[in-house]
C-alpha cells in the first residue's frame, strides 16, 4: 500500500475523456505537442480524469471527483467521455471504500472536471451526491465561480455548483492552508483564480496533486501552457516556482488529466524541468 505519514493512498480513476489539443497547449504549435500525445480525428486528446483518496483510520479525503454523470449524451459525446472501463463508484470499491465513507472532499477548483461528481441527478434536481463529507474550496475561487465569466461560463455549470451552494456542507479557505496534519492546500491564480494544489507529505516525502497547473508530463516545459489559463503570465511563474521546489525537496508529482503518467518525479533537463521515473501510484 502506498502511504506518506499516516495516510494511504489510493488512485481513483473516475473515467477518460478528451479536450481540444490547441487549448490544451496554447501556443505550441501542433507538430511539437502530438509528438508527446497523439490527438484524434476531431482534434482531442485523451485525459484521464484522476482522483486521488487519502485516508487515514475514519477520515477518508476525496481530492476531487471528475466530470460525474449528469451530463447528457450530447455533452458526453463533445467530450468524449467514457466510463465504461473506470468509473468514481467502481474505483472507491476497488480501494475498500464507499462514497458514503468520504468525510472530506478537496476540491482544486470548479470546472466541470473537477467537481462534476460532487453532485447527481436525483429525478430532476441536482443533489450534493457525498452526504457525509465537507467540500473545501478556496473562497477566492468560489466567489470567482460564482460570479462567472464569459471565457469560463462552459467550465462552470450551475448543476455542479447550485447544490452546493445550498448543502451547509461547504468549507470555504483562505489561501495556504494546513487543511490536516500531512494535507496542506496551496492556492495558484494562472489557470483561474484560486485554484488549490495540494501537497500530502510527512518529514521525509511529498507528493504534489497537481491539478490544471500541470495537467499532462508535456506541461512541464516553461511555455507549454493551456490556452485555458486566463493568466498564462502567472501560470508560467507559479510552476517555474513549484516545479524549482519539487527538485530541491524530492517531491513526487501526481497527475490528474496525464492519460498515461500517474506519478513521476522531476528532475532539470536540458531545456528545462523533465519528469523521471514514470510509475504507478502503488509504486510510491
Ligand atoms: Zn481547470
Amino acid at each position: 500500500m502506498s502511504r506518506i505519514g499516516s495516510w494511504s493512498l489510493h488512485t481513483i480513476e473516475t473515467g477518460r475523456f478528451g479536450l481540444d489539443g490547441g487549448a490544451m497547449f496554447g501556443i505550441v504549435p501542433k507538430p511539437l505537442w502530438e509528438r508527446r500525445i497523439p490527438a484524434d480525428e476531431m482534434n482531442r486528446i485523451p485525459l484521464h480524469a484522476r482522483c486521488l483518496l487519502l485516508v487515514d483510520g475514519d477520515r477518508c479525503v476525496l481530492i476531487d471527483n471528475g466530470i460525474g454523470t449528469k451530463q447528457d449524451a450530447k455533452f458526453n459525446k463533445i467530450y468524449a467521455v467514457d466510463t465504461t472501463e473506470m468509473e468514481l463508484d467502481a474505483s472507491l470499491k476497488a480501494a475498500g471504500y464507499h462514497r458514503d465513507d468520504v468525510t472530506d472532499v478537496i476540491l482544486t477548483h470548479l470546472h466541470f472536471d473537477h467537481c462534476g461528481g460532487s453532485t447527481e441527478y436525483v429525478g430532476d434536481r441536482s443533489e450534493v451526491a457525498f452526504r457525509n463529507a465537507q467540500f473545501h474550496v478556496q473562497r477566492a475561487h468560489w466567489d470567482w465561480a460564482q460570479e462567472g465569466n464569459v471565457r469560463e461560463k462552459a467550465s462552470f455549470l450551475p448543476e455542479n455548483l447550485e447544490p452546493l451552494a445550498s448543502s451547509g456542507q461547504l468549507n470555504l479557505i483562505e489561501g495556504q492552508y494546513e487543511l490536516l496534519p500531512g494535507i496542506e492546500l496551496i492556492p495558484v491564480d494562472g489557470h483561474t483564480r484560486a485554484m488549490q494544489l495540494v501537497r500530502v507529505h510527512d518529514s521525509t516525502s511529498s507528493l504534489l496533486y497537481t491539478a490544471d497547473l500541470l495537467p499532462t508530463h508535456a506541461h512541464l516545459m516553461p511555455a507549454w501552457n493551456m490556452g485555458y489559463d486566463l493568466w498564462p503570465m502567472t501560470t508560467i511563474e507559479e510552476k517555474g516556482r513549484l516545479l524549482q521546489q519539487a527538485m530541491d525537496g524530492g517531491w513526487q508529482l501526481y497527475f490528474e488529466h496525464d492519460p498515461t503518467v500517474g506519478l513521476c518525479d522531476v528532475v532539470m533537463g536540458a531545456k528545462g524541468p523533465e519528469i523521471a521515473n514514470p510509475r504507478p501510484l502503488h509504486e510510491l
